[in-house]
């Protein structure tokens, strides 16, 4: 393909990464001129705040450990008093996407400088995108005060992510380049990114699985989810996240379950609208075809592979189609109603995707 014009924007994250690499902690407060750090964490993963927090002696000055799903407004606003009450000047978000989004909700507001430990694949960390829950809707937005100033990828604090949500997890990752290859706002870089991040995560899963303690095939993930989350947070998304969006906010379900079941259904409906990028998730994956690759992606690595099997309601499937059809996103191909009512069946009865 000749290259296009094109918009590329560095974001200024620092990234310590390496297994073990969390005994750098210190040194990476110090480097954010800060002194008195506030953990944030999800109730069930305290025992990681409270071990950062010994890492940190005295300049740890409080754990907040109540980060949950979506970000409610409320809890955002606790967190919020908890660290100007503490005088905080850092903030210190260890887990995945839920704790990092807390984090964000923080620095929105205050500034305070976020160093995030990511314990899944999400890519959050990676980007400046936030959202925020209230009266159940979700609001999101874009604001670089947001973007974490460090990242300490340790794929040690990974082993603990039970292996069916590192299968999710990792490709619902996987999601976020694929995407970002077909975007529109695109740029050669980002592409470099993508591929490289699918074929990382592509070859750690079956590692993963059969190792769940593998800090090789750890590492490799967590590489992945880097990449991955980077290209979420340059470029846009297109038809997979907007029907994610959708089944995730208007249906409840499970955010990287729904990403792992809906993308290969995703990928075939754009086979034919963006030949260069399907190429290259083809090849990233190892396969002659990328929506199928992803899919035997998924299944050979224990996945759920239909909407029906994670709690969706067939009957709510029409209803499901129309939302996706509201206002789309942009994507490589048109979105039209019926063919969104077929792929959505398609991912509820959890078929190989039709390409
Ligand atoms: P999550 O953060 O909700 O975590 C799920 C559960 O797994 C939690 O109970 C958590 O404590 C636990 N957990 C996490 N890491 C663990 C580990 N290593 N060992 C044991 N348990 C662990 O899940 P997620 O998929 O990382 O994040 C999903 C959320 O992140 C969604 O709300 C999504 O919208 C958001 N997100 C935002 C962005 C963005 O750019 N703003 C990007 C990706 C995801």
């Amino acid at each position: 393909m000749p290259l296009h014009d094109f918009v590329y924007n560095a974001r200024p994250a620092r990234v310590v990464f390496g297994a073990g690499s969390l005994q750098h902690l210190e040194r990476e407060v110090l480097n954010l001129n800060a002194q008195r750090a506030l953990i944030l964490c999800t109730p069930q993963q305290r025992d990681i705040g409270e071990a950062l927090a010994a890492r940190l002696g005295s300049r740890a000055v409080g754990i907040f450990d109540r980060a949950a799903m979506h970000v409610p407004m409320a809890l955002a606003i606790e967190a919020r008093e908890q660290a100007a009450a503490l005088g905080a000047d850092c903030a210190i978000a260890v887990g995945g996407g839920s704790t990092i989004g807390l984090g964000k909700a923080i620095a929105l507001e205050s500034g305070l400088p976020i160093l995030a430990v990511p314990t899944t694949y999400a890519g959050s960390e990676m980007t400046p995108i936030y959202g925020l829950t209230e009266n159940s809707l979700k609001r999101t937005g874009t604001d670089l005060r947001v973007l974490p100033r460090t990242v300490i990828y340790d794929p040690e604090l990974t082993v603990s992510l039970p292996v069916d949500l590192s299968v999710t997890s990792a490709i619902n990752a996987i999601a976020h380049a694929a995407e970002g290859l077909y975007a529109r706002d695109t740029n050669p870089v980002m592409n470099l990114m993508a591929e490289e991040g699918i074929a990382a995560i592509a070859r750690a899963l079956p590692g993963v699985v059969a190792d769940s303690g593998d800090l090789h095939a750890r590492a490799d993930a967590l590489y992945g989810a880097w990449l991955c989350g980077t290209v979420l947070g340059n470029v846009g998304m297109a038809l997979h996240h907007k029907l994610c969006h959708t089944l995730g906010g208007s249906f409840n379900l499970p955010h990287a379950q729904t990403h792992t079941i809906v993308l290969p259904h995703a990928l075939a409906y754009n086979d034919k609208a963006a030949p260069d990028a399907m190429r290259r998730i083809a090849r990233a994956v190892g396969h002659d075809n990328a929506a199928l690759g992803v899919y035997e992606l998924a299944r050979a690595n224990g996945a759920p592979l239909g909407l029906k099997d994670i709690g969706m309601d067939g009957a709510q499937l029409d209803r499901a189609a129309e939302l996706a059809c509201a206002n789309p996103y942009w994507n490589p191909r048109a979105v039209e109603y019926a063919a969104i009512r077929a792929l959505l069946q398609d991912a509820f009865d959890g078929v190989a995707p039709r390409v």
